[in-house]
């Protein structure tokens, strides 16, 4: 993870929205003539950021709890008093489709703007069958206009419904049986997710729901260990997922076992900062261990972070990632991490030009330097998207 494979005096060539070559300047200025040049000098250049798990699709906001937060109050406390993620569900509810568009169209152009080309969007605040297809059209209504690139996961199973309040099992039956092939055959989806923790989803409530997803052609993922080592790496290992996602308290059998299965580790700095944990994923130890290590904003009400650089710098100082393994993990193992490795994550030739100039003159100022937005050149598909700090598309 710490081989960026840099070009010093590089230059990148681009054709139809694809790379066609990358290398030495003088090279790559032999081979091509341009219609538009973009100048690059003393900035970094890099591939555009992945955001391997969000929840951008919600209506509303929830100031108020960071107050209850500060004073002590839990997650899973200000949950099972209606607040947190279900208050956010009635608001989401409450908004009509085109709202919801309307809202995620900003919030899109505002991580694009920080450099985030491709993002994970999860379903998870509607939790009843209308609303959750309602979000993942939102999803895919933007993924079509673009030039920001959703690839959308079902999250059904994000919380119970307060309808099923005691009736977890149930809920569970009704995923499985009747939502998740619905949802497949309506194409909206590409990834089933879970929210596994105690007292939410616990491991075999789980299990049937990845292996339902999967059974319709959805790749798993899941939200694994993060408040209680309840055995969700484990899990991630047994049904074959794509990433497991937080791993807060993930055991050490958990991370042995998800190497062997090639379960990425998809890390989200920014959720034990906004959930004031002392604790923080163990990403030296999965990297050791050999695990892919992949990033993510975890974008949602309760953790409104729209900087990618800022994720960036919290692997940093708070999971002591290097720079050029933060950078990795934001861009191809991230890519990898979405299914989308074969055409974003990485300047290579025949991929699609998801290019950024960061104003640096080292790549080490990503982590580094936080706070204020570097990324002053975003290029989404060959097309000048952000100049100069602004949208210009
Ligand atoms: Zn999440």
């Amino acid at each position: 993870m710490e081989d960026l494979g840099l070009i010093e005096e590089g230059a990148v060539a681009i054709k139809d929205g694809k790379i066609a070559a990358v290398g030495n300047t003088s090279d790559v200025l032999g081979k091509y003539s341009a219609a538009k040049t973009v100048d690059a000098s003393n900035k970094v250049v890099t591939p555009g950021f992945v955001d391997a798990h969000t929840h951008c699709v919600f209506a509303g906001s929830r100031e108020k709890e960071l107050e209850l937060k500060i004073k002590g109050a839990s997650y899973l406390e200000i949950m099972h008093r209606g607040g947190g993620i279900l208050r956010t569900v009635s608001d989401t509810r409450a908004a009509t489709k085109e709202e919801l568009i309307d809202i995620c169209r900003r919030r899109a152009r505002s991580l694009l703007a920080h450099g985030a080309t491709t993002i994970e969007a999860k379903s998870g605040y509607g939790l009843n069958f209308i609303d959750e297809v309602k979000i993942l059209q939102v999803i895919k209504q933007l993924n079509v206009e673009g030039p920001l690139t959703l690839v959308p996961t079902f999250l059904g199973a994000h919380a119970i419904p307060t309808e099923y309040h005691t009736k977890t099992a149930e809920y569970v039956t009704k995923l499985c049986e009747e939502w998740i092939p619905e949802i497949a055959k309506l194409n909206l989806a590409e990834f089933c997710d879970v929210f596994c923790e105690r007292g939410v989803f616990e491991i075999e409530d789980s299990r049937r729901i990845l292996e339902a997803g999967k059974r319709f052609g959805l790749k798993a993922k899941i939200h694994a260990d993060e408040l209680y080592p309840l055995g969700g790496a484990e899990l991630a290992a047994q049904v074959g997922a794509v990433s497991a996602d937080h791993l807060l308290f993930a055991s050490e059998t958990g991370l042995s076992e998800m190497r062997r299965a090639g379960v990425i580790a998809t890390l989200l700095p920014a959720a034990p900062l906004t959930l004031m944990l002392e604790r923080y994923a163990d990403a030296r130890r999965m990297i050791a261990e050999g695990v892919a290590v992949a990033l993510g904003s975890d974008l949602s009400p309760s953790c409104w972070v729209e900087n990618h650089q800022l994720i960036i710098a919290l692997a940093c100082y708070k999971l002591r990632m290097t720079p050029a393994e933060a950078i990795m993990a934001s861009t191809i193992n991230a890519a990898h991490a979405v299914r989308k490795a074969n055409a974003v994550g990485s300047v290579e030739i025949g991929k699609d030009a998801d290019i950024l100039l960061i104003d640096a003159e080292d790549y080490r100022f990503l982590g580094y330097s936080f706070g204020r937005n570097m990324v002053s050149t975003v290029i989404k598909r060959g097309s000048v998207i952000v100049e100069n700090g602004k949208l210009v598309a």
